[in-house]
């Protein structure tokens, strides 16, 4: 979910609009999305978002930043390419301006110049902010930069802010090289089908399964919708080299010989939406799993999802078929930098002042350990959580304040937008159930959701609240509202949404 505003006096822009995948356990929420009360307070500053790259925690919020503050986009192309698709069905066409590598923006007081990096999707970059001769550098997702001359065209830099993700780990990862001499040697070790899943936005991994497929002679079958997105965008612009000769039709492979067939799916995560969920539960006619064929999940579990995964691999079991995970065998490396190239990073940019981004608290927590043996210590590192703001003055920090930053909680099916209130209500009858309460006539009645009680108890709520207020025969309803919610919490040590019919 990561959204961040450059803001000067006069004016502002935002670097990356996302969202978080929900915990499938939340209540039927899928998406989570910053919340804009900030940005709205501060509409007349904004002049552009600014993208660093296409996945969904940087660009997934863009269809909310257009219908509720709809600013200009600046990105790479790949990410243009991206936004255009999320963007097909609206009435009118955001403006988006793919940017060049090295070419300079100009933001009223705000100067922008975008820099390569590489990440596990084309076209990422690094961004470096302007302001008055205060100059700062947001380096977001990457695995490592290739030329930091154009990073840093020769100004020293007063801020870095620098992404966290691998800073916990000591540990060097593994090449795209090393993952495609595996899924090489995997899918020719095979005798029956492979089933392979990643992240259906980790282009340079698809690419690697495509290299794998022809030097292995299996025809590629495409299963889920990001998937074929994915890979339709990415060949047109030729970040995969992939013609209609290596693909077929999931029907056609059925009839195909095992050992000459791969299916790319979606589904990594086990989501329960997924075509990978969907063919393991049997449910496609033209696709099945059985003994002899491998699942490889080239990918990591994302925390949360450890219990759809796991279902996933247990399924495949019983039908036989082998499951090859990482890290048990090379079959994927992560897009963001090890420790060895954040250390080099901080070191060869050398900021005045270095904020820790993109990771959990022990994450950011651990990249401030890296900085201080990269010699930025004590008061040069900042650490910032949601919704700190920090306020440089003459090219010090002055200040840091609070801003509004909640959230919003997405349910897909019709759209709904819920507030912090909304999520508490549904948590609160998911787990303590619902009680309405009915006043007629000087009477009460009550009706439970989720659970029952027994006749007597009914009739103790009821005289509980009832002995609560009954001045003038009709009840005055908050009071027979407290009344109730008290009774619940002492005396089974619940607390039910209680609401008035
Ligand atoms: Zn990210
Ligand atoms: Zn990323």
């Amino acid at each position: 979910m990561n959204l961040y505003v450059y803001e000067s006096d006069s004016s502002a822009v935002i670097v990356d609009y996302g969202i978080k995948f929900a915990d499938p356990q939340i209540c039927g929420i899928d998406w989570i999305a910053p919340d804009t009360a900030y940005l709205e307070s501060i509409r007349h500053k904004l002049k552009a978002v600014l993208f660093t790259h296409g996945h969904e925690d940087h660009i997934g919020g863009v269809l909310r930043m257009l219908s509720l503050l709809s600013l200009p986009i600046y990105t790479g192309r790949f990410t243009a390419e991206l936004i255009k698709h999320k963007t097909r069905n609206e009435k009118s066409f955001p403006q988006i301006t793919v940017i060049k590598d090295g070419e300079k923006l100009t933001f009223e007081d705000i100067n922008v110049c975008f820099f390569p990096v590489s990440h596990s999707i084309p076209d990422t970059s690094g961004i470096i902010l302007e302001h008055n001769g205060f100059t700062a550098v947001h380096l977001s997702d990457f695995l490592n930069i290739s030329d930091m001359k154009m990073a840093l065209s020769g100004n020293g830099v007063n801020l870095l802010l620098l992404d966290s993700t691998n800073a916990v780990s000591r540990k060097e990862p593994h090449t795209e090289d090393e993952v495609q001499r595996e899924l090489v040697k995997i899918f020719s070790e095979t005798r029956g089908k492979v089933f392979l899943t990643t992240f259906a936005s980790n282009v340079i991994r698809l690419n690697s399964v495509v290299i794998a497929a022809k030097a292995t002679g299996r025809k590629i079958v495409i299963e889920g919708a990001a998937m074929e997105r994915t890979v339709s965008i990415a060949a047109r612009l030729g970040y995969i080299y992939i013609s209609e000769n290596d693909l077929i039709p999931a029907k056609t492979a059925f009839n195909e010989e095992p050992s000459s067939v791969v299916y790319l799916v979606s589904g990594c995560q086990g989501e329960l939406s997924s075509a990978l969920h969907s063919i393991v539960k049997g449910e496609r006619k033209a696709i099945n799993i059985s003994e002899g064929d491998t699942l490889i999940f080239s990918s990591r579990v994302i925390p949360g999802n450890e219990i759809n995964i796991s279902a996933i691999i247990n399924s495949t079991a019983r039908l036989g078929a082998e499951i090859v995970q990482f890290p048990d065998r090379p079959v994927h490396i992560s897009g963001h930098a090890s420790v060895r190239e954040l250390k080099r990073v901080i070191t060869d940019i050398s900021p005045e002042y270095f904020v820790p981004i993109h990771g959990e608290y022990r994450h950011l927590a651990a990249h401030a350990g890296l900085a201080a043996e990269a010699g930025i210590s004590g008061e040069r590192c900042l650490s910032l959580e949601t919704g700190d703001q920090i306020i440089f003055e003459d090219g010090k920090p002055a200040e840091k304040r609070i801003i509004d930053s909640g959230r919003a909680y997405i349910d897909k099916r019709g759209d709904f937008v819920l507030n912090e209130t909304e999520l508490y209500e549904r948590k609160r009858i998911a787990r303590d159930g619902l009680v309405l309460i009915k006043t007629t006539d000087g009477k009460l009645s009550l009706r439970t959701y989720g659970f029952k009680l027994t006749p007597e108890q009914e009739a103790m709520v009821l005289s509980y609240a009832a002995d609560s207020d009954k001045t003038q025969g009709c009840f005055d309803e908050e009071l027979v509202l407290k009344a109730v919610k008290r009774f619940f919490k002492k005396t089974f040590n619940r607390r039910p949404l209680v609401e008035l019919l």
